[in-house]
C-alpha cells in the first residue's frame, strides 16, 4: 500500500510483513509498451520479505474522468488512486 508521496520520497507499507519502506522515487519512469497499448507497471520490493508491490500506472490521469462517484470505492482505495495518480505524474514521460 502506498502511504505517502513528499517529494522524490515515497513510503510503501508492505502488504506481506507491514513494514514501511521508503524509495526515492526521483529516477522513477516507466516506458510506454506499444503490444499491450499502455504503460509498464511500476514495481517495489519490500527488502525485508521480498514481496513485490505493484502499482499500476494506467489509471485515469485525472480523477474527473473515473467513471464512478465519491462512495462507491471504499475510502482506502480512492487515497491509493489519489497516490497513484501522484505516482503516475512522476514516472509517466507523456505526463511529466
Ligand atoms: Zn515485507
Amino acid at each position: 500500500m502506498l502511504k505517502e508521496i513528499i517529494g522524490d520520497n515515497m513510503v510503501v507499507v508492505c502488504n506481506n510483513c507491514q513494514a514501511e519502506n521508503s524509495y526515492n522515487v526521483s529516477e522513477k519512469t516507466v516506458s510506454f509498451s506499444p503490444e499491450f497499448n499502455e504503460f509498464e507497471n511500476l514495481n517495489f520490493e519490500c527488502p525485508g520479505c521480498h514481496t513485490i508491490e505493484i502499482f499500476n500506472m494506467n489509471i485515469p490521469a485525472n480523477d474527473t474522468d473515473e467513471n464512478f462517484m465519491s462512495g462507491d470505492l471504499p475510502i482506502g482505495e480512492e487515497i491509493q488512486r489519489y497516490y497513484v495518480r501522484l505516482l503516475m505524474r512522476i514516472a509517466r514521460p507523456d505526463l511529466t
